[in-house]
């Protein structure tokens, strides 16, 4: 579809933005819904968000993501935060109508979507997290949303992994470790989900990976990873060798991304298209 002076203006905010597989995503998804929408990349340094925040708004966008390390920073210049933002303490998506912008997270039910698409449920189960940063905030969100049992933590700072498990006590029954513990692995032994949360084994650092005793890791529990490129993280090899199922994180990435266009456009997603456009 021709850009013309009738076409709604939506972007993602970041910095560096240039490998951002959103725009793809998103052009695709318009493109094949016939909507006249069109997704730009949006480099915004961090010291310019706030006037990046106001020229959105003078510029008429009517939607925008925003990513890293703009997530949580935008917050303060946004008229209205929705409890999905609020509860992962950061914004991945703004929605502009009649002058205000309205900050929502998309992360968490992204994954939970991700997990649906494999028909795998979070009700009355126990999962593992590897990470203790901004996504295994989400993941936290989404499997509380979704009645999970009980959440383990695990990371190299254990500090910090018991600061975000303090956050969520009143609303599940949720643990932290040093990764490298003997209680951690235990905690392996019987888990339903080992959700890996950092960026070891992300390109093109493939050759790093979480430390798991996979010999104790339950045999039946289902092992995704967040990161989408390589497909197969080591960490995700090592649990296919093992027969567990796997997922990695293309699914969230496109279940976030459908999230958002439909807080924009109102319309489903034709989440297909943007599946294919990620291959
Ligand atoms: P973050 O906020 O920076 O947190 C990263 C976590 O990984 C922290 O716990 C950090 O520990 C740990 N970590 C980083 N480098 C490490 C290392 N070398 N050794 C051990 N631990 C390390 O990042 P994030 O936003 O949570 O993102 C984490 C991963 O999720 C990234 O790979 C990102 O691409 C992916 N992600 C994917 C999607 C998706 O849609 N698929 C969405 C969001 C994020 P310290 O705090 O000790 O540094």
């Amino acid at each position: 579809m021709e850009i013309n002076g009738k076409t709604k203006l939506i972007g993602v905010v970041g910095w560096p933005i240039e490998h951002s597989l959103s725009p793809r995503m998103h052009n695709a998804a318009f493109a094949a819904a016939g909507l006249d929408y069109v997704y730009l990349p949006l480099p915004v340094q961090p010291d310019k968000l706030k006037d990046a925040a106001a020229g959105l708004k003078s510029l008429g966008f009517v939607g925008v993501n925003v990513t890293i390390p703009h997530k949580v920073a935008i917050m303060q210049y946004l008229d209205h935060i929705d409890r999905s933002a609020q509860m992962v303490g950061a914004v991945n998506t703004i929605v502009m109508q009649d002058g205000t912008a309205s900050g929502y997270n998309t992360d968490a039910e992204g994954f939970i979507r991700s997990l649906q698409a494999h028909n795998i449920t979070c009700a009355g189960k126990k999962a593992v997290l590897l990470g203790a940063g901004g996504a295994a905030r989400a993941i936290i969100c989404g499997l509380i949303d979704h009645a999970i049992d009980k959440i383990v933590i695990g990371a190299r700072d254990a500090r910090k992994a018991d600061g975000l498990a303090g956050l969520f006590r009143d609303y599940c029954n949720i643990y932290a470790y040093d990764w490298q513990q003997e209680s951690f692995t235990r905690e392996t032994e019987n888990c339903d989900l080992l959700i890996h949360c950092t960026p070891l084994g992300m390109f093109p650092n493939i050759a790093a990976e979480p430390p798991v005793n996979w010999l104790r890791v339950n045999h039946g529990a289902v092992v995704c990873d967040l990161i989408y490129n390589p497909p197969r993280t080591r960490f995700l090899e090592q649990a296919a060798l093992r027969n567990h199922i796997i997922i990695n994180g293309k699914g969230m990435l496109v279940e976030q991304g459908a999230v958002a266009f439909q807080l924009w456009t109102g319309q489903s997603a034709p989440r297909e298209i943007m599946y294919s456009v990620l291959d």
